[in-house]
């Protein structure tokens, strides 16, 4: 669990004011690998903050990201989901449902194996991702499968 000190170390660190109401914002998804939208983090946030409105939940959720306290995966049409670990690495999206797993045990590609870009000067991040269908929804279709057979 990320202690308010953890947090306000991180801050000082990346740059950013440290509040109380970023610093739940920050815990939630800190304490979480579901990779959540904006919506869902606002949901939760508003159980120990009912006065918080979604915009600031918005808004802060971009200044993480922008200062690299927290990473976005973009999903299919556009979708923005947050993830509370920074770093690059592998993710597993599944088209059925937008689930977004973590793949640690894949290594990430690293930018300097791309250094033939067209019309590129330089490439700073990269990021393996993966698209298939969880097992979770891959059960709730086989039956209808097994009928077309
Ligand atoms: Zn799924
Ligand atoms: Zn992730």
């Amino acid at each position: 669990m990320v202690t308010l000190k953890d947090f306000q170390s991180l801050c000082l660190e990346k740059g950013l004011r440290a509040t109380q109401q970023r610093y739940q914002i920050y815990k939630i998804l800190a304490g979480t690998t579901s990779h959540p939208g904006a919506a869902e983090v606002f949901e939760q946030a508003k159980a120990t903050q009912p006065m918080l409105s979604f915009d600031t939940v918005y808004r802060t959720l971009g200044a993480f990201v922008e200062k690299g306290i927290i990473s976005q995966v973009e999903i299919l049409a556009g979708k923005v989901r947050f993830d509370g670990n920074p770093h690059p690495h592998p993710h597993a999206i599944c088209t059925e449902c937008d689930k977004v797993v973590d793949c640690h045990h894949i290594s990430n590609p690293q930018p300097k194996d791309y250094p033939n870009v067209p019309g590129f000067a330089s490439v700073s991040s990269a990021h393996l991702e993966l698209r298939g269908v969880c097992q979770e929804c891959a059960a709730k279709s086989a039956p209808r499968q097994a009928v077309a057979k």
